[in-house]
């Protein structure tokens, strides 16, 4: 009898979690979804799953050893920088095959008003003389970057809150999440009278919306770029992913 694939899938995404359930119903693949466990309550999973850093490449390199694992998809968030280039090395040191699973990056229609810009430090300084009041929509993990400007207010908008030592910017944290609609981001925008929006181009319809209605109401995107990701084979979405594998073990 011959044994099954396994597949380590690095989660954290809601494409993660659709992909392990598409693996999950295919015979002679087994797949591991790994969770970095920053959220207390993450998306429900229907394949095995673990929780926790590796400990590095060099870490997740004795753990793809350790588990036999046959091939790693990449399917964490395209802002999640460091586990993906742990993956290149760790999945490279041990000679098994990786792909990528990364959303488009969203582009600007006609009507959009964005600034882009590389990282939060670059859209903090441009901040002040931009807005007053801002609706922060970068997670919980880069707050601080923030906190220095004192005359601006910030709508932050986040999962799970910041840690109770973090360095909160002054404003109102907004714990929820996506996918939000249309129009209750349009409401929001307005309710707090938000002059400009910072996010970061994570791509995908979840949290597009607040784009859409920023467009509508004429309102200045402060659109943080993607860092670098590593060489490699890259798809947009879970078909593919699933059309790899096929090819590679299943036809
Ligand atoms: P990161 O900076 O790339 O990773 C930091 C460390 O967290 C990694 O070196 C690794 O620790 C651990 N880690 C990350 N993802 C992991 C995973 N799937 N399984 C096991 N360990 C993992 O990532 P991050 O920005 O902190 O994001 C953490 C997780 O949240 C990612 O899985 C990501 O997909 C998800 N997420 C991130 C964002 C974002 O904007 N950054 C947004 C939504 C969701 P070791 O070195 O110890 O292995």
């Amino acid at each position: 009898m011959t044994k099954n694939k396994k597949v380590l899938i690095l989660g954290g995404t809601g494409e993660a979690a659709a992909l392990a359930a598409k693996i999950a119903a295919i015979p002679g693949i087994d797949a591991i979804a790994s969770l970095a466990g920053r959220t207390r309550e993450p998306i429900t999973l229907t394949t095995p799953s673990r929780r926790g850093g590796f400990g590095g490449a060099t870490g997740l390199a004795n753990y793809l050893r350790q588990e036999r694992i046959d091939c790693l998809i990449d399917a964490t968030h395209p802002f999640a920088a460091q586990i993906s280039f742990n993956a290149a090395q760790a999945a490279s040191d041990c000679g098994i095959p990786r792909l990528i699973l990364s959303r488009p990056a969203w582009e600007k229609v006609s009507g959009d008003n964005w600034i882009e810009v590389e990282n939060n430090q670059a859209a903090a300084n441009i901040l002040p003389g931009l807005a007053l009041r801002i609706f922060l929509t970068i997670g919980r993990q880069e707050l601080a970057s923030y906190a220095h400007l004192k005359n601006i207010w910030f709508l932050m908008r986040m999962i799970d809150p910041p840690a109770a030592d973090a360095i909160v910017p002054v404003g109102k944290l907004l714990l929820a999440r996506g996918p939000f609609s249309l129009q209750s981001e349009r409401s929001l925008l307005q309710e707090y009278k938000i002059g400009a929006i910072v996010s970061k181009n994570s791509g995908g319809d979840a949290t597009y919306a607040k784009i859409i209605a920023a467009r509508e109401l004429g309102i200045i995107v402060v659109m943080i770029q993607r860092p670098p990701v590593p060489e490699g084979e890259k798809v947009a979405d879970v078909k593919s992913v699933l059309a790899w594998l096929e090819k590679r073990w299943l036809s």
